[in-house]
This record gives structure tokens, sequence and C-alpha cells, in this order.
């Protein structure tokens, strides 16, 4: 094993969490997964036989190379002149846990994660709600874009007729990800427009892919309602979520998640549904066609499969720059007075 490979071997193995790493030296690209694999990784090639790596599988349909594999959990790969060479740094591990939110929201639908179509995967579990929840209604309209897929599954399954009733504004960021409340509340107005005419007078299924602190899903209904829909039902294509994400993905802490502090039944009187539906557990697996021991599922069921320290939460390094910056001006300060003494 050469030097760099032993030393990201050396240092991978003193890192615990979920990172998926790609490196470039000046004659090597390296590609890493940590050993529970949370986070995908791909390796394609081009038609001239370079190698690349992607977190996903669209990236490299984009530039026409070939996806060749997944890199394996714990594996390091290492592309140099001479062609790829694997290490696996964790031979002894065992317990994968692939993000199963990558399924639910996170991937693009054109991607494939671990040989299964993410798009494929979001319709079966929009088909597995519809099972697990029949819903007497007129139309099935999702919240584009992530809802898309569920909601068509659903619309399949009940035999409830489709409708692209909100149209998404495609200049605007994720909401759940915007720093501020205020931020948030203002996206959610200009994200999407509704086609009122196709669900005036209507019983409507509006099709989410999670609910997470609920002022988008509020916000949908009240857009629905003042619209003129009879009745609006919320499904939910992912289970409630009742847990933060230590792993990256950006949910807040358990204080603002909806689920984790009420009822089923209190999140639908304060969104104002006539009916709310979670996709289960059970039927969020099955729909990946994969196994429950191969997922992290711990924003839904609380088994993190890697433990952390709940003082070391995302805001670390924020608060230590704040307290870096708070000692730096009282030293400022200090050091002011002190001239100003001096003169
Ligand atoms: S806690 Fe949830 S979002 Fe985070 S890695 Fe696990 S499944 Fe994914």
């Amino acid at each position: 094993m050469g030097g760099v490979a032993n030393s990201l071997v050396q240092t991978l193995r003193r890192i615990e969490g979920a990172y998926s790493l790609v490196i470039m030296t000046e004659k090597e690209l390296i590609g890493a997964r940590d050993p529970h694999g949370f986070r995908p990784l791909s390796i394609g090639r081009t038609a001239n036989g370079a190698y690349v790596l992607s977190s996903e599988t669209t990236a490299l349909d984009l530039i026409h190379a070939q996806f060749v594999r997944d890199v394996a959990p714990g594996e390091i790969v290492i592309i140099n002149e001479k062609g790829l060479t694997s290490i696996q740094a964790f031979p002894a591990h065992r317990r994968h846990a692939f993000c199963i939110f990558e399924y639910v929201y996170f991937a693009r639908p054109d991607s494939v994660l671990n040989g299964h179509s993410v798009y494929e995967v979001r319709k079966a579990m929009g088909r597995q709600l519809a099972r697990e929840h029949n819903v007497q209604a007129d139309i099935v309209i999702p919240v584009p874009d992530s809802g898309v897929c569920a909601a068509m599954g659903y619309a399949e399954q009940s035999g409830i007729p489709y409708e692209m009733a909100f149209i998404r504004n495609h200049y605007v960021g994720r909401s759940f990800l915007q720093p501020t409340q205020l931020i948030r509340d203002f996206n959610v107005r200009v994200k999407l427009n509704l086609i009122e005419s196709l669900v005036k007078d209507k019983r409507v299924v509006i099709v989410d892919d999670s609910i997470v602190r609920g002022t988008t899903c509020r916000s949908r209904v009240k857009t629905l309602k003042d619209a003129g829909a009879r009745e609006v039902h919320v499904a939910v294509s992912c289970p409630p979520h009742m847990n933060p994400c230590v792993y990256g993905i950006d949910f807040p802490d358990r204080s603002k998640l909806m689920a984790a502090n009420n009822t089923v039944d209190e999140i639908r009187k304060y969104l104002n549904a006539d009916s709310l539906h979670y996709l289960s557990q059970e039927g969020m697996v099955a729909a990946t066609g994969q196994k429950k021991e191969a997922f992290c599922m711990a924003c839904y069921d609380g088994n993190y499969p890697v433990a952390y320290d709940p003082l070391l939460d995302k805001h670390i390094i924020e608060r230590r720059r704040k307290q870096t910056q708070t000692l730096g001006e009282a030293a400022a300060n200090e050091n002011e007075q002190i001239s100003l003494l001096q003169v």
C-alpha cells in the first residue's frame, strides 16, 4: 500500500460518522466511503476510458459516462495512470446503514442508488401509501418536485386521477434548508403556484415526501382550501420524522420536529387537513426492495447506527466561531482601551 493510501486508511479508521470523500492529489483521484455507507458514491467511465466519481449516477449521464459500480462501504478506490486500485479499509465491518432518506427526498429521481432507481422507489412508496390508506377523493396532486413520483404511484394504485395542480418556481431553494423562518415562509409562498380551476369543489389528496416542521404543508393546505377545494387529504410518502439527523441532513433539532412533539391527529389539526396519512416504516422499506438491515432509519426509528455525543450538535463550529469572535472583540477592545490610556 502506498503512502497516501496508507495515511488515508489510518485517518479514516479514526473518523466516525457519515462521509463520502473525493480527493485529488497531483497524480491520483481517490474516492472513499465510510464503513456504514451512509452516503452514495459511484464509479463511472467515460468513452475515452477515464474513471470518474460521483455521488449521484445522474452526473454520469450528463457527461455520457457509463456506470461501472458503486464504491462499497468502507472501500477506498485509488485511480491513477495504472488504473483503479481498491482497498477495503474496514474489512471486519459488517453493519451497513445507507441513508433511506436519500430515496425519499434527497437524491435526484433520475439517479440509481444501490442498483435501485430512485424514481421507481418513490413511485413504489406512493403505491404502498395508497394500499395502506384508502382515501375517497377526486384528484391526486403532488407537491413538486419531490412528491411527484410518489403521487404518480399513489394515483396509479388508487385509480384516482393525477393532476399537476401546483406549478413549481425553479428559482428558489429547498425551504427546510433555509436558515431562518422568515426566509422559509417567504419561499413557501413564492415556490408553488396553484392552478385553482383544477381543485375547486374537488376532494383533493396532496402527496408530499415528508413533513418536517409542518409550516410548508400547512400553507399548501390553506392555499388549496382558499382556492375552493372541498376536502384536502394529506398523504406523506415516508413515516413521521421523530428524530434529528446527525449524519449530515439538515433537519432541525427534536424540539422543532412536528412529529416528535405531536400526535398524528394534532398534526392534522395544525395543518387544517381533513385527514393525514403517513407511509409506515415497513412500507417504506418494502418500497426500496431491500432489507431493513441495509439502512439507517434513525430519523424515523431512533436507532442511530453510529453513536454520537448530543453535545456535539451541528452548530458547534458556528458556536466556536462566535466565541472566538467575541474573545477577539474583547481583546481588541482591551487593546483599544490600553492604547487610549497610553495616549
Ligand atoms: S438519520 Fe435519517 S436522514 Fe440521517 S442518515 Fe439516517 S436516515 Fe438519513
